[in-house]
């Protein structure tokens, strides 16, 4: 199976790392509870923008911290076709692949993907941290799988629950692997058709 796996989230603690830096540089302490929607803004600043100057530091996008688990579990995923998916603009590209190369070396193809085209991936399964990616990719495709990485932030008013069947909800590594496990013993096993 061909598996996409999102950096921001997913495999990098972005949010976590902005916040620490937002306490630094705006003496406002912020935890990952409070933000609770994609487009949080705090003291009329937008989380997404101060992530979009953050990351074109590379010191900054070299040093960013790991999800927990994120590295085993891609380790775990390995004998299907993962690469990773990301909407960083491409003045963080050099950095984010040396930090990819850092942490996992196994991942080799990268695909930028803007919001709002995530139903371009070419893949079979997303793994993402926002509802609005998961519904966009799962409703280009009935065989399409989604994997709703869950954070705080993660649920925006979207009505993904349409494609309950269709999409998983992780709130760690482990459940995300065991998710994949699931959808490709699916894909395997063709569903019987039921005899009266
Ligand atoms: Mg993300």
């Amino acid at each position: 199976m061909k598996i996409a796996v999102d950096i921001d989230g997913v495999l990098a603690d972005q949010v976590g790392a902005v916040l620490e830096v937002i306490e630094k540089e705006y003496g406002q302490k912020y935890c990952k509870n409070d933000v609770d929607c994609a487009h949080w803004t705090f003291g009329g600043r937008e989380l997404w923008s101060e992530i979009g100057r953050l990351l074109a530091d590379p010191e900054y996008t070299r040093s960013l911290p790991l999800i927990e688990g994120s590295q085993q579990g891609v380790k775990q995923l390995i004998h299907h076709e993962v690469f990773v998916v990301t909407a960083r603009r491409p003045n963080a590209e050099e950095a984010t692949k040396e930090w990819l190369n850092t942490h996992f070396p196994c991942v080799r193809d990268y695909y930028h993907a803007r919001t709002g085209t995530k139903h371009h991936v070419p893949s079979d399964v997303l793994i993402d941290d926002l509802d609005f990616n998961i519904v966009e990719f799962v409703k280009s495709h009935p065989d399409r799988r989604g994997i709703l990485f869950t954070h705080p932030w993660s649920i925006n008013d979207t009505d993904i629950e349409v494609y309950s069947d269709q999409v998983f909800y992780c709130s760690e590594w482990r459940s995300v692997v065991k998710a994949i496990d699931d959808i490709d013993y699916g894909e395997r096993v063709p569903h019987q058709t039921s005899k009266c």
